[in-house]
């Protein structure tokens, strides 16, 4: 019996232990292929009911923080959707049975819950509990827990099993927990590079922008310095003129224009800065009125005359079409957009000329009109076209095209303008070859207003540019005698000089620009008699005052030579005397002192 009743345990033994190692082979065959965290423990949680015929099956994992289990799988009644935990719940590690389990590592079977205090319920009360740790290398990382309603359910079979079935998923679920933070910590720091690369990027863009804020205020204020001392030399210098006793009626007359002149120049200047920042701040004034439409044209394009046949180039209007006799317009800003673009061209071109084109298309009742202004200049880099209109800016080297006045302000104000007039300014531009400028404007035409047909063509008169004056002196003065060469751009500052230098005494050749002077020298050299003086503007078209001065230095030494400069910081002082120029005066001079000065330099080269 007892054999019979051996061989019959021996048989069930045989029969658990198949099925027990069947269950944990079929388990570890599963896990081997699985490498995701979430993978493993919703794994482990189906094994237990579908092998072991559990009610239901918990995963907790220790989070993060270490003190608390999360349910990371969760499989039963309570849970009977596939990787969906209804009400996941925390628990304390120390709480409940568990957290008991967490706590010390040890496996508790509850064989009626009713009589553990420690029993927590969830969804329902059950009176089995079975907990199990899962642990790493002596180190507790979650618990295996599942319930049933039946009292003393779990066997010692089933303790075997899902101890075992815990170890044997232990290492895989450290694996994944440790490659799931190390993934963490790779997109963590993957995002940290990204956000840092983006805020290196940022501040390169900001230094950028703040760098080229700080050139183009250094130009600017560059500039401003140079297109105020120019005028208030001539208005101090014409101003000390003035005060003297003995003039004469045509001086005093002659005189005042050129103060006058100077000093509505600089009115401009200040007008320009100060349209310029009521545009910037959608502050401007406008006042229409009824415009003859070719005088207000031919009026703006003839002050730029005198310019142009200074520089010996042409300077033509041509009217196309049918053009309206009057249109309604804000007459100071129309005009002040054609002169701005026809003095850029005149600027910017040294040989050829520039044209001035009008025409009108009539749209119903109104018309837009279009002006284009082409040179034959210098031209523009294409990169730079874009910059073109940006206030303060500058696009040509300065340094190499000294003599070419400017601020940079023109083009960005005339663009502004037409813009706030429904129009708009366009360029199209080669270098080397030359530009030209169109502005558009849509135009209200009078009612009453007739439209003439145009077809002419104005070439406006070319004159020689090179001014050579010689004046004589009284020999009694401070410059008795000396001859001196003035190497001068501008207009009023050759005038003030004329008198000045006359008044002391000097013999005085002006050129208007640095060729001229080299080579009106280069012929007195020759001739055996260079003047004794020269002074020297560094800004002029053509050739500048720089480059002049290292020509004639190479001919001759000992003949001394004087900057003009209305650059007055330390490295533009640096640059004229590396140039080759021996002494410098900033502009505006001082006319009382001006001729003593000169004197006592001529005498220390024994002149
Ligand atoms: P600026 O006072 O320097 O002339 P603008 O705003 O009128 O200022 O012009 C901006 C820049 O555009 C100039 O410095 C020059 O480099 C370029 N520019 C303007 N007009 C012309 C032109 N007709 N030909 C070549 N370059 C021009």
């Amino acid at each position: 019996m007892s054999d019979g009743l051996g061989s019959d345990n021996t048989a069930s033994d045989e029969i658990a232990r198949n099925r027990y190692l069947d269950i944990l082979h079929q388990f570890t065959l599963r896990q081997s292929s699985l490498e995701k965290l979430e993978d493993i423990v919703w794994n482990i949680a189906k094994t237990a009911i579908a092998e072991l015929g559990f009610e239901d099956c918990v995963v907790y994992l220790i989070g993060d923080d270490g003190v608390h289990l999360k349910q990371v799988a969760a499989h039963g009644p309570k849970n009977p959707v596939d990787r969906e935990i209804y009400n996941q719940i925390t628990i304390p590690v120390g709480d409940g049975i568990v957290g008991h389990v967490a706590r010390t590592g040890e496996m508790q079977r509850i064989d009626d819950a009713r009589l553990d205090p420690r029993y927590i319920e969830d969804d329902d009360f059950r009176l089995s509990e079975l907990a199990v740790p899962i642990s790493h290398q002596g180190r507790i990382i979650g618990v295996l827990d599942s319930e049933h309603h039946a009292a003393n359910f779990f066997s010692d079979e089933d303790v075997r099993l899902f101890t075992t079935i815990a170890s044997l998923a232990s290492t895989r679920i450290d694996t994944a927990l440790a490659m799931e933070r190390l993934e963490k910590t790779v997109q963590y720091l993957e995002q940290a590079r990204s956000e840092l690369e983006e805020q290196a990027e940022e501040l390169r863009e900001a230094r950028q922008a703040a760098e080229a804020a700080s050139v183009a205020k250094t130009h600017f204020l560059a500039n401003m310095s140079h297109e105020i001392r120019t005028p208030m030399t001539a208005i101090v210098g014409f101003a000390d003129l003035l005060s003297r006793d003995d003039l004469d009626r045509q001086n005093r007359e002659q005189w005042r224009n050129q103060l006058t002149q100077n000093a509505r120049y600089l009115q401009d200047l200040v007008g320009n800065v100060l349209d310029m920042s009521a545009v910037e701040t959608g502050e401007v004034s406008l006042h229409f009125e009824t415009v003859s439409l070719v005088e207000a044209v031919t009026e703006s394009v003839d002050s730029l005359k005198a310019r142009a046949d200074a520089k010996n180039l042409r300077l033509e209007t041509v009217l196309t079409g049918l053009l309206p006799d009057a249109i309604i317009m804000d007459r100071v800003r129309f005009k002040g957009i054609i002169v701005n673009l026809v003095s850029n061209a005149v600027k910017y071109t040294e040989q050829g000329g520039v044209t001035v084109t009008l025409s009108t298309e009539l749209r119903g009742t109104d018309a837009v009109l279009s002006l284009v202004v082409s040179d034959t200049g210098i031209g523009i880099d294409p990169m730079q076209l874009d910059n073109l209109f940006l206030p303060f800016n500058r696009v040509h080297n300065t340094h190499q095209m000294a003599g070419i006045e400017g601020t940079g302000l023109g083009l960005a104000l005339s663009r502004e303008i037409a813009h706030v007039l429904k129009g708009d300014i366009v360029v199209s531009s080669e270098r080397g070859t030359g530009s030209s400028f169109t502005l558009t404007l849509p135009v209200e035409v009078p009612a009453d207003i007739s439209w003439t047909e145009q077809q002419r063509a104005n070439p406006l008169s070319v004159n020689s540019c090179q001014v050579t004056t010689e004046t004589s002196a009284d020999r009694t003065q401070d410059l008795c005698d000396l001859r001196i060469l003035v190497c001068e751009d501008s207009v009023s500052i050759t005038s003030l000089l004329e008198v000045v230098l006359g008044a002391a005494g000097a013999l005085v050749t002006f050129c208007t620009n640095g060729k001229s002077g080299v080579r009106w020298f280069e012929e007195q050299v020759d001739a055996g008699r260079p003047p004794d003086l020269i002074l020297m503007d560094m800004q002029m078209p053509i050739m500048d005052g720089y480059e002049a001065a290292g020509h004639i230095k190479r001919l001759r030494q000992d003949i001394p030579i004087v900057a003009l400069t209305a650059f007055a910081r330390a490295d533009d002082i640096d640059r004229c005397l590396a140039a080759g120029c021996d002494y410098y005066l900033t502009k505006p001079i001082q006319i009382q002192t001006f001729t003593k000065e000169l004197c006592s330099i001529c005498a220390q080269f024994g002149k």
